[in-house]
């Protein structure tokens, strides 16, 4: 089927939305996105994703597309033209299109933004059979740049985490950096030990996850001890459990690090009990 997306205030089917091979974000990785989850036909955390695309925007010096009610009606729209019951909306913010190539930034005031969004459907999203089965991580060198609190489309090295995984047999890499895990290629790492959740505090060296802020918060609620502070390899390998966050996965068990069983090998109560939770409130609140 082909999607209707948006581009820069217009509703085009897919293959007629066309940027300008000058587009910062095609030439220099100058963008930043958001991707938001869609359940039941409403968007999941919407106000934590547009919060944290406003502060990527501020810290790199790049003008707001649109305002906070525009975008909310686009991602709408989006989810009704494309008849999204269960998906992703995924949102692209560049530098824009100055007509050549050049280091320097150019002028906000001649150079617009582009605004890009497209949906991507995906049904048994909530009920994905993997969270029952969990999933198996390998351990890689975390050489991306300083600034991993800006979401950008730098998403190289990501990808050749992600192949790197595949072709040991696992699914996911999780980077780590002086002897300690940073995240997953596109998710927050989480574990559990004598039944304290722990989870790297948030910095520069991360991504600021709108998953894990909203799970943190359920967890607190629920009583739960959180420790916020950086953990080894060696530590997730000896955890009762692990689980990693993002919106596009919710709460996702972690079976496996580098070969070894992760507890009993097998999906833990916590995260189990995390993943229901936040499915069962963010739907409560979704818009
Ligand atoms: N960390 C990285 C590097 C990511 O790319 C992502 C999501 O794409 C996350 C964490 C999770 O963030 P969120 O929960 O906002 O999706």
């Amino acid at each position: 089927m082909t999607r209707t997306v948006y581009l820069n205030g217009e509703y085009l089917p897919e293959t007629e939305a066309k940027v300008s091979i000058f587009d910062r974000a095609f030439l220099m990785a100058d963008g930043v996105y958001e991707v938001t989850s869609v359940l039941g036909g409403k968007l999941i955390d919407f106000e934590g994703h547009l919060k944290r695309l406003e502060r990527s925007l501020n810290e790199l010096e790049m003008k707001k597309p649109a305002a906070f009610d525009d975008l909310l009606e686009i991602h709408r729209k989006l989810v009704e033209l494309n008849g999204i019951d269960e998906g992703l909306i995924y949102l692209q913010v560049t530098r824009g299109a100055p007509g050549d190539r050049d280091f320097a930034f150019p002028d906000p005031e001649t150079t617009e933004p582009t605004l890009v969004l497209f949906t991507q459907s995906k049904p048994g999203l909530a009920d994905n059979p993997t969270a029952k089965k969990g999933i198996k991580v390998i351990s890689i060198d975390d050489i991306r740049w300083g600034r991993r609190d800006i979401k950008t489309v730098q998403l190289l090295y990501p990808s050749m985490g992600k192949m790197m995984a595949k072709k040991a047999g696992a699914d996911d890499a999780w980077m780590v950096e002086d002897g300690f895990v940073t995240e997953g290629t596109s998710n927050n790492a989480y574990i559990v030990k004598d039944g304290k959740i722990i989870t790297r505090n948030l910095s520069t060296d991360i991504l600021h996850g709108i998953t894990r802020a909203a799970v943190l918060a359920f967890a607190r609620e629920a009583q739960m001890a959180v420790e916020e502070r950086p953990f080894t390899i060696d530590e997730v390998k000896a955890a009762d459990e692990a689980f990693y966050t993002s919106a596009s996965s919710f709460v996702m068990p972690v079976v496996e690090m580098d070969g070894a069983a992760i507890g009993t090998g097998t999906p833990g109560p916590v995260a189990a009990r995390l993943r229901e939770i936040y499915l069962a409130e963010s739907l409560k609140v979704a818009i």
